[in-house]
Order: C-alpha cells, then sequence, then structure tokens
C-alpha cells in the first residue's frame, strides 16, 4: 500500500470504473432472462425490444468503461514504474559501492527488473481482475435473489463447497510453495553450474559430474510435484468440477424443477437461474492462478519496498574542501557486518603524492578491501580515512572520485559505444582527448579494427577479450585523470602479448601518480616507494624491497618463493579458461 500512494488515486478511479463495467456485464444476461420470461408467459403483451435496447447500451457501455479502467490502470502502472525506477536508481547511488559488486547484478538486477514487472501484472492487471470476480457474481446473485431467494441460495451451495474444497487443497500451500521454488531455484543453479563453467567442466572431464547435479535436481523436482500434485489433485479436481457450469446447472434445473412441481415458482423464473447461477462459481475456477499472481505480486514489491530501503552511506552535508592530495589511513578497523569479523584491524597508511604503495600478503589478507575503504566503497567500522586532510566521509562523491580512480581485475563495461565507455569519468572529453588516452592505453587499433570504430557498441558490435577490455579501463582511467590511481595488479592471468601490452598501457597510466597497487607479483613492485604486507588483515611488514628482502621475513619468504619457478618455463603459467588468453581464444 505505501508503494501505491503515488498511483492511489488513479487506481481508485480505475477501480470504480471496472466496478461498474462488472456490473454492468450481467444487465445483458438479465435482460435476456427478462425476455425469457416474457416469451415464456403467452398471457403477456409486453413488448421486449426496450429490454433488448437496454442489453446492447449496457455491453457497449460495459465494454468503454472497462477500456477505460484498463487505460488508467496501465497509466497508473507506468507513473508507478517511473516513480519506482528512480527512487531506486536513486536510492541505489547512495548504496556502498562495495555492497553494490558483491550483490549488484543478481538481488539488484532481479528487483529492477524482474520484480518491478511481476507489480506491473498486480497493478495494471490483476487489481481489475479481482474487482470483476467480485462484482459480476454479487451483481448476479442481487438479481436471483429478487426472483427467488430460496432458488437464489441453493445456487450458492456449489460456490460454497468449492471455498471449502478449495482451501483444504490449499492448507499447508505455503510450505509447499516455499519446497517449490527451491526445487526449482536448484534446478536453475544445476543449468548455470553447466552452461558456465561448460569450458571448465568439459576440459576436466567433468562433464558427467555437472550434468548429474542438474539431473539430479530435475528428478528431485519432479518426485516432489508428482507427490504434491497426487496428494492434491483430486482434492483440486473436486473443487474445480463442484463450481463447473454443467454441475451447477444439474443442481439449478433440478431444484427448480422440484420448486416448479411444487408451484412454488413460475416455469419462466427458472430462465435467469439457468443463465446467471453459473457465474456465481465461475470465480472459483480461476481463484488459484489469481491467487498465484497476487503472490507474487507481493513478494515483488516486498523486495522493492526492501531495496528502497537499502541502508546508503551518509551523505555529507556540502562538497568539503580539499588540501592536496595526500591520502592518511589511520588504524583503520573494518568489519562486513556488525556480526562478522574484522577483516581489517588497525591499519595506518599514508599515501604521499606521486609515490607507490604495494599491498601484498596471501589471498583473503584484506588487500583489496582496503582498497576500497579508500575509494569509499565502504565506511570504515573504527579509525579515519583522509584525502587532502578531510575525512572521505565529509566528502562528496563528485569530489572523491574526481581525485580517486581505479582499474579492478572485473572490468565492467557498459552496452553502450566506446566513446561513451571511456569518457565514462569524464564526459566533457572530446573525441580527440578520448582517441589519445585510447592510443596510450593500447587498445585504439583494436578499436579501429571494429567496423563502426568509437561508436561500435560494446557486446554487440565490438566484442572484447579480458585483456582488451582491461586496456580500455585503462583508457578511461587516463581519460579521467585522476591524480590519485588505486590498481589492482590486473594482468597476473594475461598471456605474455597482452601482458607487455598492458604493462606499456600501464606505465602510461601510472606516470606523475600516486598509486595504490594490489599486487600478486613481487616482481612488479621492486621499486614501489613502500610495501606493505598483510596478512589476516593486520600490517605484519612494511618497508621498500631491498630492506624487507635484508629484514628476512615474510615478504623475503613469499619472494623467494615467487622466485623460484621463474628460472624454468613455467608450464603452469597457461590460463585457466574463463581468463583473458583463454577469452581470447573463444572470441577468435
Ligand atoms: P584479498 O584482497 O587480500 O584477497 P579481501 O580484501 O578480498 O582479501 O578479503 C578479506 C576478507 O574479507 C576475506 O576473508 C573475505 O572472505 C572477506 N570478504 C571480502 N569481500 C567480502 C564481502 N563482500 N562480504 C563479506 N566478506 C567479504
Amino acid at each position: 500500500m505505501t508503494l501505491l500512494r503515488p498511483v492511489r488515486g488513479t487506481l481508485a478511479v480505475a477501480v470504480v470504473l471496472q466496478a461498474l463495467a462488472a456490473a454492468l456485464t450481467v444487465i445483458p444476461l438479465i435482460m435476456v432472462s427478462e425476455i425469457g420470461m416474457v416469451l415464456l408467459d403467452r398471457s403477456s403483451d409486453t413488448t421486449v425490444w426496450p429490454s433488448v435496447a437496454v442489453g446492447v447500451a449496457a455491453t457497449i457501455a460495459a465494454l468503454l468503461l472497462s477500456a477505460a479502467a484498463n487505460l488508467m490502470s496501465h497509466l497508473a502502472d507506468n507513473r508507478l514504474q517511473h516513480h519506482l525506477r528512480g527512487g531506486m536508481a536513486e536510492r541505489l547511488s547512495r548504496v556502498p559501492l562495495g555492497r553494490l559488486l558483491a550483490d549488484g547484478p543478481t538481488r539488484f538486477g532481479k528487483v529492477l527488473h524482474d520484480d518491478v514487472h511481476s507489480l506491473h501484472h498486480l497493478v495494471a492487471h490483476a487489481l481489475l481482475d479481482i474487482v470483476s470476480l467480485v462484482v459480476t457474481p454479487l451483481t448476479a446473485l442481487v438479481y436471483l435473489l429478487l426472483i427467488d431467494w430460496r432458488l437464489a441460495l441453493i445456487s450458492m451451495i456449489p460456490l460454497l463447497l468449492g471455498v471449502v474444497l478449495f482451501a483444504r487443497a490449499m492448507s499447508g500451500s505455503a510450505d509447499q510453495f516455499a519446497d517449490y521454488a527451491r526445487a526449482q531455484q536448484e534446478i536453475n543453479a544445476g543449468v548455470s553450474e553447466f552452461v558456465d563453467g561448460i569450458a571448465v567442466v568439459k576440459t576436466f572431464g567433468a562433464h558427467r559430474r555437472a550434468h548429474r547435479r542438474f539431473l539430479a535436481a530435475a528428478d528431485a523436482f519432479h518426485d516432489f510435484f508428482s507427490t504434491w500434485a497426487g496428494r492434491t489433485t483430486t482434492i483440486t479436481a473436486a473443487s474445480q468440477s463442484v463450481v463447473s457450469a454443467p454441475a451447477v446447472l444439474i443442481l439449478v434445473m433440478c431444484a427448480g424443477a422440484v420448486m416448479i412441481i411444487a408451484g412454488w415458482m413460475p416455469a419462466a423464473a427458472i430462465v435467469p437461474f439457468a443463465l446467471l447461477a453459473p457465474p456465481l462459481a465461475a470465480p472459483m475456477a480461476t481463484i488459484g492462478t489469481r491467487l498465484q499472481n497476487l503472490r507474487g505480486g507481493m513478494s515483488a514489491a516486498r523486495a522493492v519496498t526492501e531495496l528502497l530501503n537499502e541502508p546508503v552511506l551518509p551523505a555529507p552535508s556540502g562538497p568539503g574542501r580539499i588540501e592536496g592530495t595526500e591520502v592518511r589511513v589511520k588504524e583503520v578497523s573494518f568489519a562486513y557486518r556488525a556480526d562478522a569479523d574484522d577483516v581489517l584491524r588497525g591499519v595506518s597508511l599514508d599515501l604521499r603524492p606521486g609515490t607507490v604503495t604495494a599491498l601484498v600478503g596471501p589471498s583473503g589478507a584484506g588487500k583489496s578491501t582496503l582498497a576500497m575503504l579508500v575509494a569509499r566503497f565502504h565506511d570504515v567500522t573504527a579509525g579515519s580515512i583522509t584525502l587532502g586532510g578531510t575525512d572521505v566521509r565529509d566528502l562528496d562523491t563528485t569530489t572523491l572520485y574526481r581525485n580517486i580512480g581505479f582499474v579492478f581485475q572485473d572490468v565492467a563495461l557498459l552496452r553502450t559505444s566506446v566513446l561513451e565507455n571511456i569518457r565514462l569519468g569524464r564526459p566533457e572529453a572530446t573525441e580527440a582527448e578520448v582517441r589519445a588516452a585510447a592510443e596510450a592505453a593500447r587498445i585504439h587499433e583494436r578499436i579501429l579494427a571494429a567496423p563502426r570504430g568509437y561508436d561500435s557498441v560494446i557486446g554487440t558490435e565490438l566484442r572484447l577479450s579480458g585483456g582488451e577490455a582491461q586496456r580500455l579501463s585503462i583508457a578511461r582511467a587516463l581519460l579521467a585523470d585522476t591524480p590519485l590511481l588505486i590498481l589492482d595488479e590486473a594482468t597476473a592471468l594475461a598471456d605474455p602479448h597482452a601482458e607487455a601490452q598492458i604493462q606499456d598501457a600501464l606505465s602510461a597510466l601510472t606516470a606523475h601518480r600516486t598509486l595504490l597497487v594490489i599486487a600478486h607479483r613481487l616482481s612488479t613492485i621492486t621499486r614501489a616507494d613502500q610495501i606493505l604486507v598483510l596478512d589476516e588483515g593486520r600490517v605484519v611488514e612494511r618497508g621498500r624491497h631491498d630492506d624487507l628482502l635484508a629484514a628476512r621475513g615474510r615478504y623475503a619468504r613469499m619472494w623467494q618463493a615467487q622466485q623460484r619457478p621463474a628460472s624454468v618455463p613455467d608450464p603452469i603459467r597457461v590460463a585457466a579458461p574463463g581468463s583473458a588468453q583463454a577469452d581470447e581464444e573463444l572470441s577468435t
């Protein structure tokens, strides 16, 4: 109801129009009954033409009113979708970037696309359907009560029976529906595991195993569904049969015949019952699907509401002033959730302008987390991070991202032109500037090879390999020209040729900038101004390469370990499927 607030007025008008239309659809049947009763009554000399006229007029009016109601509900839905999408986009723009990265495509994508679509069904269709389902039988019932209240009550019996049987069929269905959704999710997981990982699965000869998960899920679904259907089919079929038109007609005709023979009712009075008793019970036949739609719409509404209430990063009151671009990380601790352990503990670090700082350490040590905190992808749990003397929490995002840029391993490219993709960080850049950045990032030639050059749409007209996508993101960062750059040393998986090109592109990017590099191979950071060794969220060593080697500690051991394979050709450095090289091979 809160979600619907912006369109409540329009929807109310739609509901009233639809209620009138639904009542009017009964009028032609009433008129036919009246005509029938007149014609059967030999003594009557009433003319039937007025009834014909009323019936025709009511039919036309019902059509017009129903069309108007549909128009209103679609207008309301359109406005609501616009409002909700705007609201969600606004909210998402304030949700911590780290959360978007973690949950983005799956959860938020589902809400923005599927759930908004389910709401369309609820607002534009289901609401009006339900109005018709209630108003039409009610109108018919009122008329039948006026004709003969006893037979009208008998006509209600199938509906009541249907309700009782349907309620029994549905008892415990909430659990069953949850199981149903779970079983279907398991099938989906099996399918996506099989499809997404098809290269890995085939390479390692595991296709039988991957198949097996999918087949097991399909079997489980089949078993679950058969049991559920087996248990409820009889009662569901019974509830559908008692409300079906033949069943209702048999009951009403028999009861009517008895009443006519007993002299309780004129024979002609059977006509309205023959015509109008079946519609009384008809809604029960479709109630199952309607309820399911309603349930889907409700759960979509809940998901949308949750997204609209998603916790956001507190926004600063003004743009915030910075002096210089030095970053100071002071005693920072961080946990991803309030109830989770800290993944960073008391980390301090200064990024002086023009220096290179490298973060090294085992996987899971907290390197990416620390880099993300500097770019305010999350807020620190304790301690502070300042840029140019001001806490990053007091800087608006424009100021922050004009100063801090990043190149990550997972390159996000938008489904738009190459030009737009590169100038994402500086939309006002000229084409010449974009071209210069692409040349420096060693991607210009590749772009020109595409049919429409810089206007080619990424993903449809131009498919880039992993390495090429990285170079494009480097061009983007070059153009954005931020004094500070966070770099996830992205070249680890590239093949030698791509790696040389990426290194060239990187050297263009990193000259004269303050760098924070998440390093995977120590050979690339021997000239860094400072190296921080992280382990379990703490800085366990820091210094320059030579000093750390001399200290013979953790870093020296990591260095030793990485030197060994370099002396012999490394057979393992063949790219794994899914890596940049494999992507390149797939695309050729
Ligand atoms: P590194 O970059 O050194 O490999 P990360 O910073 O990615 O390490 O991870 C540090 C720790 O934080 C790990 O234990 C990881 O499981 C956890 N972690 C990383 N991202 C998330 C997230 N989005 N939600 C919860 N925990 C996370």
